[in-house]
């Protein structure tokens, strides 16, 4: 078959857990999608694995101490190989028909939009680049004439149930939250949580940062900030419904009294294929919904006294201005403080708090502004984390794990 035929498509942060279930659906569709792109962090193994079986035209991995052992993996494939910051946007900037955007972080930004500026349709799952730059980004996706469609389960189940042409009639939205492996745990016994214990997810399997972040829900905090951003709807109508069984992935309700809600099984491959597949259906290997099976369907309402991270990302939607991207930078400090052994579970949220009581800057107007923002909030999250080490000393530390 000709490439002509085929979709062409690019994965950003193949190496990672949704970047493996888009492989994934890949590998069983090599009629349908041609690979242009891949890229990764750091992982040479991984992205040498994903190329040999995807056969890509170009890959790119962001740590630039990668190249050599990558450019020899690959040699003789005709691949073409690059590293660094730069590299990870140029594999954006090719034109594939389709982007799954699934770097981890703030570090997804600068590629997401540039494959955005190019008019792309993205898959997002790099929710951390609509928390700390929302309003731009989807200024820049209109601009642009780019698509952007929702990967994150509850937004795709979202996305696929809201009638856009007749928004007068939603009433709200409502998120559901697994609740996380800590969800029945008080907060003395939360402190006590190991990253391992954290990272143990009940219901999905992703990538170390998410996992802790469902823990905390700060999760679906940074969730709600997502969905206020992609369906332009304000805190208060963004609800959020604990379903320990993750079968009902979100609803949207309307004014006349019906919800309307998408369920599967909770595996990523279905909302990776609706946006591949998007505005058609696709088959996939993931196993069909038995209710019969599952018996049971429970919901409560989030506890914010012991998940306050939730509360928290509320009050950084409601503030607006730089409040989100500080919301963002903080967790992800703390987040890796806390993988790192640094810092208590409970000492997530408490870090978060204390860096947007204590910082003051104005709202950036354009991404290099967020970048910047980022970049001092990290500096100032890992001053508090570090206490005792010199402002110096944490600012070579950030910088280097930055640039
Ligand atoms: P992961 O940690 O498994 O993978 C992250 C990817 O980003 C890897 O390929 C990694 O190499 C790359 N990366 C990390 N730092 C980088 C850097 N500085 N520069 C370039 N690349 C870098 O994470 P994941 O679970 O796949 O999640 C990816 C994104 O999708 C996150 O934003 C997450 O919130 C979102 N998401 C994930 C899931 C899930 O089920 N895993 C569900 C919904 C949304
Ligand atoms: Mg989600």
């Amino acid at each position: 078959m000709q490439d002509t035929e085929r979709k062409t498509v690019s994965i950003l942060g193949a190496t990672g857990s949704v970047g493996g279930s888009t492989a994934d659906l890949l590998l069983a569709n090599p009629e349908r999608f041609a690979v242009d792109a891949l890229t990764g962090g750091r992982n040479v193994a991984r992205l040498v694995e994903l190329a040999s079986a995807l056969h890509p035209r170009f890959v790119a991995i962001a740590d630039p101490s990668c190249y050599g052992t990558l450019k020899d993996a690959l040699s003789g494939s005709g691949i073409e190989v690059a590293a660094g910051d730069e590299a990870v946007c140029e594999a954006a900037d090719r034109p594939a028909d389709w982007v799954m955007a699934a770097i981890v972080g703030c570090a997804g930004l600068l590629p997401t939009l540039t494959a955005v500026r190019r008019g792309a349709t993205v898959a997002l799952a790099n929710k951390e680049c609509l928390v700390s730059a929302g309003d731009i980004m989807m200024r820049e996706v209109a601009d642009a004439g780019a698509t952007l469609l929702p990967v994150d389960s509850e937004h795709n189940a979202i996305f696929q149930v809201f009638e856009q042409r007749r928004r007068e009639a939603i009433d709200k939205i409502v998120l559901t939250a697994s609740g996380g492996p800590f969800r029945d745990a008080s907060l003395a016994e939360m402190a006590g949580k190991s990253p391992a214990e954290a990272v143990a997810h009940p219901r999905w399997d992703m990538g170390a940062k998410i996992s802790v972040d469902s823990a905390t829900m700060m999760n679906k905090g940074l969730e709600v900030i997502e969905a206020a951003h992609l369906f332009d709807l304000p805190e208060e109508r963004i609800d959020v419904l604990v379903h320990p069984e993750s079968i009902v992935h979100s609803m949207v309700a309307y004014r006349d009294g019906s919800v309307l809600a998408q369920l599967g099984m909770p595996d990523m491959r279905t909302p990776i294929s609706y946006a591949l597949a998007w505005p058609e259906r696709m088959e996939t290997n993931v196993r069909p919904l038995d209710l019969t099976e599952i018996a049971t369907l429970t919901f409560s309402a989030p506890d914010e006294t012991r998940f306050p991270a939730l509360a928290l990302a509320r009050e950084a939607l409601r503030l607006r201005g730089a409040m989100p991207a500080i919301l963002n930078a903080a967790n992800e400090i703390a987040v890796a403080g806390f993988l790192e052994g640094r810092l208590e579970f409970t000492g997530i949220a408490e870090l978060v708090g204390e860096v947007m009581a204590a910082a003051d800057f104005a709202g950036p107007a354009t991404i290099d502004d967020v970048i910047g923002l980022d970049r001092e909030v990290r500096v100032l999250a890992q001053d508090r984390l570090v206490g005792q080490l010199a402002h110096s000393a944490a600012r070579a530390d950030v910088e280097s794990t930055i640039e």
